[in-house]
């Protein structure tokens, strides 16, 4: 076994969202201080959205973390058609 030993002395250290009941277990300070700070985005950007924007929202991030590829095109595609309709 090679476990190797973090630089501020523990081995992993959970975060748990009081929030949402979340955890994320992070091995480093860097990961649990980016986890926390990640995390609390998630937070406000769900917060901004209501319940019918949150289940498109969802949808859209499945398909998107499913094929990274795609969200590029889509992004392509939207700053082709910035109105979001054909144009004049
Ligand atoms: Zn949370």
């Amino acid at each position: 076994m090679s476990t190797k030993t973090p630089a501020c002395g523990w081995d992993q250290a959970v975060l748990r969202c009081g929030r949402c009941g979340t955890e994320h277990t992070a091995t480093t300070e860097d990961a649990y201080l980016k986890a926390v700070g990640v995390h609390g985005d998630a937070h406000a950007v769900w917060d901004r959205l209501n319940a019918t924007e949150r289940s498109g929202f969802a949808s859209i991030l499945r398909t998107i973390l499913a094929a990274p590829e795609l969200a590029a095109e889509l992004l392509a595609l939207a700053d082709r058609q910035p109105a979001g309709g054909e144009g004049r």
